[in-house]
């Protein structure tokens, strides 16, 4: 019988941009009814005709049509070979470090998101995986963190909530070498602005929930590999988890997918504007964007992305002014997360990054008076507005 499975990517097709892959998912539109929008295939179980068939799908935790769908399309959007889809970003993370056996080191950024962080020290450290983190952006440091039982390097770039741009591809001509892999978190620019397997990363992590979603609606993880050997152990992880991403949710993924280009150019157009609006204020005292042309890392961001984001930090003059600032903003929302359709701001040091130790925040400069911010779309005469009444 068919299944999606014997159908061809509409979207590998040569010479197709972006955008449009964008919009058409990976098969152009459901093959067996001509459904344009993708159902939402709502069952647990799937019938089998007689011993010895199958429609190709047994049981959603193993395989759903419309998981699959998002799987296959975010292959393709960050040219890779296979994706899967989880529940969520920390999902997606918790199966890529179960690649590595006791005794493994990562070397891993120093000021990844909390969370993330969290994986590491407090659930793979105990199953003997050792871990030194390291600012990314000093190649000779993560040279010299290089030890003979290295077998992965975690990158997040930008990083969050710092915004230091890592060298993907320096990083991975290093790992390849000594036969590790590269992994790269690219939540904050998307294979819209940054594509790291192009790079020579080899897997890609995302949390889905952020711009891919893009709407603060659904919370969601992606992974993305290059090899079969590896796109053979995130199946086996999914089935055996059972974190796959539930079929309402994959759909919501992959609508959000639709309109991501457009979105992108947005959030990075007015974030452009909001991080130039802030480096006016007096109350401001340190921002950090990737789209300043004095950003430390700025070379690199030109060479290996085609866009800034929507993301800025920043440290105001004192806990004061961040607490008047939390609790004046009006239209823009006090809250966790980012990559939405709405402005939000964040407390790192109490929020995203709550689980790091905090003489590593304060070396890091994740201090109590410190912000980000991520532009959501709505008119950005009235987000600077918003903060004008609050900053200055
Ligand atoms: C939010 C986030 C995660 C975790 O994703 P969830 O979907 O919240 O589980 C991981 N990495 C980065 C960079 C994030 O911003």
């Amino acid at each position: 019988m068919k299944n999606f499975s014997n159908y061809n990517d509409f979207s590998r097709k040569e010479g197709l941009h972006f955008e449009s892959k964008a919009v058409h998912g990976a098969l152009g539109h459901e093959p067996l009814t001509g459904a344009v929008s993708f159902p939402i295939y709502q069952t647990s179980t799937f019938r089998h005709k007689e011993l010895g068939t199958s429609t190709g799908y047994d049981y959603s935790r193993l395989q759903n049509p419309t998981r699959q769908e998002l799987e296959r399309t975010m292959a393709i959007l960050e040219n890779g070979l296979e994706g899967f889809a989880l529940s969520s970003g920390q999902a997606a993370n918790m199966i890529i470090f179960s690649w590595l056996n006791p005794g493994d080191h990562v070397v891993i950024s120093d000021d990844v998101y909390g969370g993330t962080f969290r994986i590491a020290d407090s659930i793979f450290a105990n199953y003997g995986i050792r871990f030194t983190y390291v600012e990314m952006t000093d190649l000779e440091a993560v040279e010299a963190a290089i030890t003979n039982r290295t077998k992965m390097f975690f990158v997040e770039t930008p990083t969050n909530p710092l915004m230091k741009v890592v060298d993907v591809a320096a990083i991975a001509d290093c790992a390849r070498s000594i036969g590790a892999v590269t992994v790269v978190d690219n939540t904050f620019l998307t294979p819209y602005y940054q594509r790291p397997l192009d790079l020579g990363a080899d897997i890609v992590v995302h949390s889905a929930t952020k711009y891919l979603g893009g709407h603060n609606d659904t919370i969601a993880g992606v992974v993305v590999v290059k090899s079969q050997e590896m796109a053979d152990h995130m199946r086996l992880q999914i089935k055996s988890h059972g974190n796959g991403l539930a079929a309402l949710d994959s759909w919501l993924i992959l609508r959000g997918l639709k309109t991501l280009p457009l979105r992108m150019e947005r959030h990075n157009e007015s974030a452009y504007k909001v991080a130039h609006w802030l480096r006016e204020q007096t109350c401001v005292k340190r921002i950090y964007y990737v789209g300043f042309e004095d950003h430390p890392n700025y070379e690199i961001t030109k060479r290996q992305t085609t866009g800034f984001g929507g993301m800025i930090s920043f440290a105001v003059d004192s806990e004061e002014t961040v607490k008047k600032i939390l609790k004046n903003v009006d239209m823009i929302m006090f809250a966790e997360s980012l990559g939405g359709t709405e402005t939000l701001i964040t407390y790192p040091t109490t929020q995203t990054h709550e689980s790091i130790p905090e003489d590593v925040k304060q070396k890091l400069g994740i201090t109590k008076e410190f912000l980000r911010i991520s532009i959501g779309l709505e008119h950005v005469d009235d987000i600077i507005g918003d903060l004008a009444k609050v900053v200055s």
